[in-house]
């Protein structure tokens, strides 16, 4: 996402002279120069524009629609612009929106201050007009309002970049599958032609023996070269040598599939591993660790929405999860999330370990895997679930903590965490919402980026928070039923 940017795209008047155009233009550049050097924006800044007419809005907006360096644009009014001279470019943006609410001095200087000074900075007067005509068109935006120099302000334009970066890996994204979802599964199910159309992922089946066949074509040389990374990231727990080099077989024919294909997300099943020993466990987790999406037992939705939320995140820690069971002690009420192997370690809490263990499930040799304690820190979960005619995207928000037992008998990676408003209540919510059994669970994606990125994709939205209670959550269940069914 380097050499990505957003634009920003002052609004203005010819009313008030070329000096004050002059004016608005040098301080718009110098604003963007400044939010550029603070170090809290993800992506270039680009001042693009003091627009003053109909025809330098649609022209810049069509240069953004079709720009693939450009991930949205943020607008201000410095002045007053009028906005019906907005209307013929905003009907046209397809590019993420926020209107960033600011103004060029922090104070108004009292001395100085007359009629000159206020018909310059107006932005209290001209944001209002801006955003009347967003709200008229019922345009998906992101407002913003702060003093543009304030860090807390500048993060937050930063964090609604993040979210349309995500907008922008979700429109390219393409997800390989091995094999369909688990038989019998609903939740895992999902329109992959209404996803398509509504996020842009290409969700496309690829046959096991292909990639049995590639596993087979993999030299020693190349294994070895992997094993080595092993070894630099993960103490190596067993002696059973052949198995983890078996894993490593195994990531190098899916990486090189992916990679040839353009994939950056897949998903398996224990249901379908024809011609395989082991059901990939150290395999996907590594590629996890290298920002590759993964969904068990075919869920490709999970998948794809993982190597999103790796790429929204400062630190790419979004990991795919599962709620396993919970330890309902009074007063120390807790989650256990785990899943059969596949538990990215980009949510270790110390270095993790690589075991081989025997799997119940698949009916195939003992399988290596990475096995660790999840670390502490808020957190979310998200589920992406299709209700039928739409997708809700359902979050909520969760604490996780040190594991309080040390399980030893578990040979899986762990993580534990208590959920808002409790585990119960939380319980309900999540089962009310409709909520899968897979998640992503994410330490550096916030629930306000999810919000904004599902505002941005016109998908619905449920937030699980420390205020919601089952009756809130169910009228606001029934109403959006209500809106969306009319949209
Ligand atoms: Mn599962």
């Amino acid at each position: 996402m380097n050499n990505k940017e957003f634009w920003f795209v002052v609004g203005s008047q010819f009313l008030y002279g070329e000096e004050v155009l002059q004016t608005v233009a040098t301080r718009a550049a110098e604003m963007t120069e400044k939010l550029n050097a603070s170090g809290n924006l993800p992506c270039k800044l680009v001042y693009k524009v003091t627009a003053k007419t109909n025809k330098e809005i649609t022209d810049i907006v069509k240069e953004a629609n079709y720009d693939d360096k450009c991930l949205g644009i943020i607008t201000w009014c410095h002045t007053f612009s009028p906005s019906k001279m907005w209307i013929n470019g905003f009907v046209n943006l397809q590019k993420p929106y926020c209107h960033f609410a600011t103004q060029y001095n922090r104070e108004i200087p009292n001395d100085e201050i007359d009629m000159d000074f206020m018909n310059l900075n107006q932005a209290a007067h001209g944001d209002r007009e801006h955003g009347f005509i967003a709200a008229r068109l019922r345009m998906p935006r992101k407002v913003i309002a702060g003093y543009w120099q304030d860090e807390a302000v500048q993060k937050r334009i930063g964090s609604w970049m993040r979210a349309a970066i995500g907008v922008a890996v979700s429109k390219e994204l393409k997800v390989m599958r091995f094999g369909d979802n688990m038989r019998e599964v609903a939740v895992t199910e999902g329109d992959k032609v209404e996803v398509q159309a509504k996020l842009g992922w290409q969700v496309n089946t690829w046959p096991v023996g292909k990639l049995v066949e590639t596993m087979n074509a993999v030299t020693e040389q190349e294994i070895d070269e992997l094993m080595n990374v092993y070894k630099s990231k993960y103490d190596f727990a067993t002696d059973k040598i052949d198995s983890i080099r078996y894993q490593a077989r195994e990531e190098i024919a899916m990486k090189k599939m992916m990679d040839a294909e353009g994939c950056k997300a897949f998903s398996n099943t224990f249901q379908d591993l024809y011609g395989m020993k082991q059901l990939p466990g150290l395999a996907s987790q590594h590629l996890m660790a290298q920002g590759y999406g993964y969904g068990g037992e075919g869920d490709w939705k999970v998948a794809a929405m993982t190597t999103i939320m790796k790429a929204m995140g400062e630190n790419g820690e979004s990991v795919f999860m599962e709620d396993y069971t919970y330890h309902l002690a009074e007063g120390q009420e807790y989650s256990l999330g785990a899943h059969m192997l596949e538990v990215c370690p980009s949510c270790a809490a110390d270095r993790p370990r690589i075991e081989v263990h025997p799997l119940g499930i698949g009916d195939r040799e003992d399988p290596a895997r990475l096995v660790f304690e999840g670390k502490e820190g808020d957190a979310i979960v998200i589920s992406l679930v299709d209700m039928g005619g739409r997708l809700r995207l359902i979050c909520q928000d969760i604490h996780c903590v040190k594991p309080i037992m040390d399980m030893p008998n578990l040979p899986v990676a762990r993580v534990m965490w208590k959920a808002e408003p409790n585990l119960t209540t939380g319980v309900e919510c999540w089962i009310t919402a409709g909520g899968a059994h897979h998640t992503v669970l994410s330490y550096d994606v916030t629930a306000e980026q999810m919000k904004d990125w599902a505002n941005m994709m016109d998908i619905e939205f449920v937030h699980i928070t420390k205020d919601t209670t089952v009756e809130s959550l169910e009228q606001q269940l029934f109403l959006n039923d209500l809106a969306w069914k009319l949209k």
